[in-house]
């Protein structure tokens, strides 16, 4: 079999298999893993039309994961979409109005992280029994609200694994921040940092690249990896749904086989839409990948003039996923654009770290032409929840929202016919006060919880048991640090 290996975006010269680049997170560089070609399908799409979300998981993570076996890659798979799950679908298209809507947040913790969250674990046990590591796996995270408590749903007493998390004190919404707090497992650790989530991110990424602070937990018997899409064990079980989702659109007749669709993504850390992309270099039949932004707009800036800019000032929104000015996936859409040239890369991440911005050239810029952005501002936002759910009764969460109000300016300027699919990263009872105030605004007096039962009532659906009673659950992390802490922290956690 040819095994596909793994490049870091800042080295060439790194050429790793899967399993160990899962096990890693991130090359010793800084770089991000890349697989060195876009894996080839031993299959044709249309074989796929009539599968379950489980077997077209499996075809398409045996492309880039050659390095595990069938069995290890079934029992991953196996375990990962199961009854955690609210739905045997996995993943469900609804057609709203015009538009169809993948709903990526049936999984416990209610957002699209579980998708890649729920294996990431047991591929993560897988890579460490095949290279015979010993030592204890410390996953460092930074959350900007989703990931934190899908990775510790994901992780928490997983034996030989400890998890720490670190979440902006002020930037997810309560709900994102008692789904965190409350977190049970002997092996779970929630720190809220006073700053936003492109401090928490860029402290994580520090302690990954500390060479004596992992050589010091070396001698303890721990290795760091990472739970964030940093790491390709997210990217790739990413991939799957857009397989998945153009299968479905098939199977059901709402297009013709060969018929090309777009996707929209409520982008924050560029990891979903940039799957979407690999999906598209693999031969799914996409158009455009509407990428969508927030008040944030880093990303639509630099799709509009090719210079990425962090220099702005940090927007807090009512999609707080996506308020990121350091979309640390990109980094891989500029590694394959600049003809996989590390060394230009590299020079690239110095300039974002040391001026905050890069400038791409023209040449580049060119083969951005897959991509279409923009942004929604908070008042189109709260605009289109309202409208979706008076025209169609269908409820959508505020990142969600954010891709739809994106969406219908692209249909203004574009006049593009092509079936659209919106990535539905979210349920809206993570956001409940955005969302309920944006159908009306007497319920701003209202809290999260008694929002919770009215949602309930307006949508006449059960509260998801991943948010039932939450607010009655025990607060059991109560750590808060400033992001200078961080390492010290880390440090305190892991005894020594
Ligand atoms: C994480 C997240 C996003 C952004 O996804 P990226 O892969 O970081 O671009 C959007 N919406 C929700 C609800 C999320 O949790």
């Amino acid at each position: 079999m040819n095994h596909i290996y793994y490049k870091s975006t800042r080295n060439n010269d790194v050429s790793i298999l899967a399993s160990r680049a899962i096990l890693k997170g991130i090359s010793d560089d800084g770089g991000l893993y890349v697989p060195e070609r876009v894996p080839e399908l031993d299959f044709d799409i249309k074989d796929i039309v009539n599968m379950d979300y489980k077997e077209i998981a499996y075809k398409v993570m045996k492309t880039f994961f050659t390095d595990f076996t069938e069995e290890e890659l079934k029992y991953c798979i196996e375990n990962a979409y199961d009854s955690k799950f609210d739905t045997e679908e996995i993943a469900p298209i609804k057609k709203a109005g015009d538009t169809y809507f993948l709903e990526l947040y049936h999984g416990p913790t209610l957002a699209f992280k579980d998708m890649a969250l729920s294996i990431l674990p047991y591929l993560l046990k897988t890579a460490s029994k095949k290279n015979g590591i010993q030592d204890k796996i410390v996953i460092l995270t930074a959350t900007s609200g989703d990931t934190g408590k899908a990775a510790l749903e994901g992780f928490k007493d997983v034996e030989g694994t400890e998890i720490i998390v670190f979440f902006p004190n002020d930037g997810v919404s309560e709900v994102q921040r008692l789904q965190m707090v409350t977190q049970k497992g002997k092996n779970t650790h929630v720190v809220a940092i006073r700053g936003n989530f492109d401090d928490a991110q860029s402290g994580v990424k520090k302690i990954f690249t500390d060479k004596e602070f992992i050589q010091e937990l070396k001698e303890n018997n721990c290795v760091f990896s990472s739970a964030n899409s940093i790491n390709i064990g997210r990217l790739v079980p990413q991939i799957v749904y857009y397989f998945y989702a153009y299968s479905k659109m098939c199977s059901k007749g709402e297009i013709n086989f060969g018929e090309k669709i777009n996707f929209v993504v409520p982008t924050g850390n560029f990891g979903n839409i940039l799957a979407a992309y690999f999906a598209k270099s693999m031969g799914v039949p996409i158009n455009k990948l509407i990428c969508a932004s927030n008040d944030n707009k880093v990303l639509y800036d630099f799709f509009e003039n090719g210079t990425y800019d962090r220099n702005r000032e940090f927007v807090t929104t009512i999609s707080p996923s996506m308020d990121i000015l350091i979309s640390s996936n990109l980094e891989r859409l500029i590694y394959l654009v600049c003809d996989r040239d590390s060394s230009k890369v590299a020079d690239f991440m110095r300039e974002l770290s040391e001026g905050g911005k890069y400038n791409i050239t023209e040449n580049m810029k060119k083969k951005l032409k897959d991509f279409y952005a923009g942004y929604a501002t908070e008042e189109e936002t709260k605009k289109a929840i309202e409208k979706m759910y008076k025209e169609n009764k269908y409820l959508i969460d505020t990142h969600t929202a954010v891709a739809y109000s994106v969406y219908e300016k692209y249909l203004k300027n574009t006049k593009d016919k092509a079936k659209t699919v919106i990535a539905s990263t979210a349920s809206p009872y993570k956001f409940t006060n955005a969302v309920m105030t944006s159908l009306d605004n007497k319920y701003a007096s209202y809290d999260d919880f008694e929002l919770m039962k009215k949602m309930s009532e307006v949508i006449n659906k059960d509260i998801p048991s991943g948010v039932k009673g939450l607010n009655e659950r025990k607060v059991i992390h109560k750590d808060i640090c400033s992001k200078d802490e961080m390492k010290k922290i880390v440090r305190s956690f892991l005894g020594k």
